[in-house]
């Protein structure tokens, strides 16, 4: 089947922006980079990349006559958010697993951000105290159980709706949608920045891309400090994504590239050059990203920019996959 071919339930408005980041590349006095918006994609609670996902998985659960969007994710989860909102906006219910990943001594941790805009959608939130992984898990399964007997029928959606059959078409369109807003702006990007951590964005867009005529590199930068675990899902889910839409050929492990070096120790805990990128894309440009996510593929961004590792002829496309609300549960980093 083509992509096009899988039905697609729309979530976004549209096309996301893409813009230059013009006094960013000054700065950086390399590459021209620019950002696609997945921050603001979409209407529903802030958007960002799984709203993307997301788009492909609703008509799967519509068909199943599913009641519940069952996921899972950390308390500050990006991902478990965009479900609530998801679920709010096609009429069906979210029941949603917070695990402990990040042990983050901020006090209201559990109450801002993310955390807090699920429960005003209306979303059944169960905290549970265990620690950072994207496998199953016992109170994934007790989850599920609690829709079943309760008479719902449950949609099961793992961490990032990546560990899903359908996952990475999200992103395999992105990839379509970015060569299309190439021809129209007239330029060509060989670089593609992203965040990876549970894969299936980098997987799809790596899908997505081997599909068009043009080479190009899509760096992923890890940010769960499990960089085999990363790379091991990343290559999977886009092998497992370019058979779904018969791309015709197996991908080739010079395809597959995910970085490390900025996510720090742990998932979820910033560092010195996290916080430096969120505050430089902020004054610079006005563009606010995340301590979880985004800060760390910015950090990435500068530093191979800056060691020429990205070439001063470059097209940089970041890809901003959103994550903006987990900044209140971090308010103690930024009070100087
Ligand atoms: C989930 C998320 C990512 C990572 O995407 P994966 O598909 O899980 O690799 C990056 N940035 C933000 C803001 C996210 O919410």
């Amino acid at each position: 089947m083509a992509l096009a071919d899988f039905p697609r339930h729309p979530l976004t408005f549209g096309p996301s922006p893409v813009h230059p980041l013009e006094r960013l590349s000054a700065h950086l006095g390399g590459a021209r980079i620019w950002a696609k918006r997945e921050d603001c994609n979409s209407g529903l609670a802030f958007g960002g990349n799984k709203t993307r996902k997301l788009e492909y998985l609703v008509p799967d659960a519509l068909a199943i006559g599913a009641t519940h969007l069952v996921s899972i994710g950390g308390i500050q989860s990006n991902h478990t958010r965009q479900v609530a909102a998801v679920a709010a906006k096609v009429g069906l219910k979210a029941r949603l697993v917070q695990e402990c990943w990040v042990d983050w001594p901020d006090a209201v941790n559990d109450r801002v951000g993310n955390i807090l805009l699920s429960r005003i959608m209306g979303a059944h939130v169960e905290l549970v105290d265990s620690t950072f992984g994207i496998g199953f898990k016992e109170s994934w399964e007790r989850a599920l159980e609690g829709v079943r007997a309760g008479g719902g029928v449950p949609y099961p959606i793992p961490a990032g709706a990546s560990d899903h059959r359908l996952g990475g078409l999200g992103f395999v369109r992105w990839a379509d949608e970015v060569a299309q807003q190439e021809a129209e702006l007239g330029i060509f990007f060989d670089t593609i920045v992203v965040c990876s951590v549970t894969g299936s964005t980098q997987a799809g867009m790596i899908a997505g891309f081997a599909g068009q005529d043009r080479e190009r590199r899509v760096l992923g930068i890890d940010a769960s400090a499990k960089i085999d675990e990363t790379r091991d899902q990343v290559e999977r889910i886009a092998r497992a994504t370019a058979k779904l839409v018969d791309l015709g050929r197996e991908l080739r492990p010079d395809e597959i590239t995910v970085l490390e070096g900025w996510a720090g120790d742990r998932y979820g805990i910033p560092v010195a050059s996290t916080l430096d990128a969120i505050r430089l894309s902020g004054s610079l440009e006005g563009m606010i990203i995340d301590p979880v996510y985004e800060g760390k593929s910015m950090a990435a961004l500068i530093d191979l920019v800056r060691s020429g590792e990205i070439g001063r002829d470059s097209n940089v496309l970041y890809a901003h996959l959103g994550g903006q609300p987990a900044l209140n549960a971090y308010s103690a980093l930024f009070r100087a």
